[in-house]
């Protein structure tokens, strides 16, 4: 039962009761939850109504919404104040301090660590194969018995790869825990590539999604988790009451009404990935430059770190990846507008002929 996997005192958890989970309705006068019955302040300023109530804790219409986009049950929906938080709570729902760990494929998102860490939480962590595939082998043999979560992101930040869907049904059919597919990037790759479709059959998936990155709206701080109804009901439970504000709401209504501008955006991008790896693979320092499923590229270059220094120098911001294991002279960058991938690569050319006196010109 999925539901033996949450932690023991989240189990008999009383949650937070709001006054909009007591009453639901709210056509009636409402005098329950000592808001301001005149206005607010703010309310010439921002055209969106009930400014003074409270947003809706259940997120019906955002649910429904998505349901609608997505074809999966809204119970099956969660929404967080970016994918970000529905990590830090499912590493809540399911982890206990001193007792239990969460095993990371690396080299991937630094949230994992970073959410681990806060919580204090052990981390187990495996490698990708070194062309940064997923082997659920493995993943399985490296697994320990005090994991509670696998985390894998697919496509996978910063490698820019799909992982194997095969792999991924494999690990959580022997895994006992949870395995969390963060799919930040998935409306980059291509219609079947998603896990989703696997959620049925395993009742200890969760998908990760977010708007921050193919819709554009990073500043809103919207992201949700697809799960068995089981886990998005303890997410519910275990959430800040009121986690999704009205402007939040409005604006994701808003966007997946209009889904096919994102599905324009995603053209765009995806044109623009293909102008950068032809520009980069005329670039001499560029030694590799790995197939991408995302809206960034990986590139395996020499001089990697001053390359970068000096670019930011120029003004082009580029991340060094370096560091990360597997990943040595890695650079990522993210795919701009025509205008800035132009600028980026001149920049580029610009630098590595200074570091190479000439010779790359
Ligand atoms: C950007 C990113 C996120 C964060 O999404 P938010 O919804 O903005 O919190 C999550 N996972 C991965 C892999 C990302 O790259």
């Amino acid at each position: 039962m999925i539901s033996d996997l949450i932690k023991p005192h989240i189990q008999k958890l009383h949650p937070y009761q709001s006054a909009r989970d007591i009453y639901k309705d709210v056509s009636g006068i409402l005098l329950d939850a000592n808001e301001n019955s005149f206005g607010s302040v703010a309310g010439d300023s921002v055209s969106l109504m009930n400014l003074n109530r409270y947003p809706d804790p259940h997120q019906i219409k955002l649910r429904k919404a998505l349901s609608d986009y997505i074809k999966v049950d809204a119970e099956k929906l969660f929404f967080g104040v970016g994918s970000d938080e529905i990590i830090d709570l499912l590493m809540r729902l399911f982890c206990s301090h001193g007792k239990d760990s969460v095993m990371i494929v690396e080299p991937t998102y630094g949230m994992y660590t970073t959410v681990a860490n806060i919580q204090n939480i052990e981390i187990n962590s495996v490698l990708l194969d070194e062309n940064f595939g997923l082997n659920a082998g493995k993943v399985l043999t490296n697994v320990s018995a005090s994991d509670r979560i696998i985390f894998v992101c697919s496509p996978n930040n910063p490698t820019g790869n799909l992982l194997e869907k095969n792999e991924i049904s494999l690990i959580a059919e022997k895994f006992k825990g949870i395995v969390v597919v963060d799919e930040a990037y998935i409306d980059f790759a291509d219609d079947d590539a998603s896990a989703v479709s696997l959620i049925n059959e395993y009742k200890n998936i969760v998908i990760l999604r977010t708007f921050s990155k193919a819709w554009g709206l990073a500043a809103v701080r919207c992201g949700y988790a697809i799960a068995d109804e089981v886990i998005t009901s303890y997410l519910f439970k275990i959430k800040a009451p009121y986690s999704i504000n009205v402007m939040t709401e409005q604006i994701i209504l808003k966007a997946l009404s209009k889904f096919e501008e994102k599905n324009k955006f995603v053209e765009l991008i995806v044109k623009e990935r293909d102008f950068l790896i032809t520009e980069l693979s005329k670039i001499v320092f560029v030694k590799n430059i790995f197939p991408s499923d995302a809206n960034y590229i990986l590139i395996k270059l020499d001089f990697a770190k001053e390359v970068q220094k000096m670019m930011m120098h120029r003004g082009v911001i580029i991340r060094d990846r370096s560091t990360q294991p597997l990943l040595e002279d890695c650079l990522r960058i993210t795919v701009g507008t025509r205008a800035e991938n132009i600028k980026m690569i001149e920049k580029m050319i610009e630098v590595c002929n200074e570091i190479s006196g000439g010779q790359n010109a």
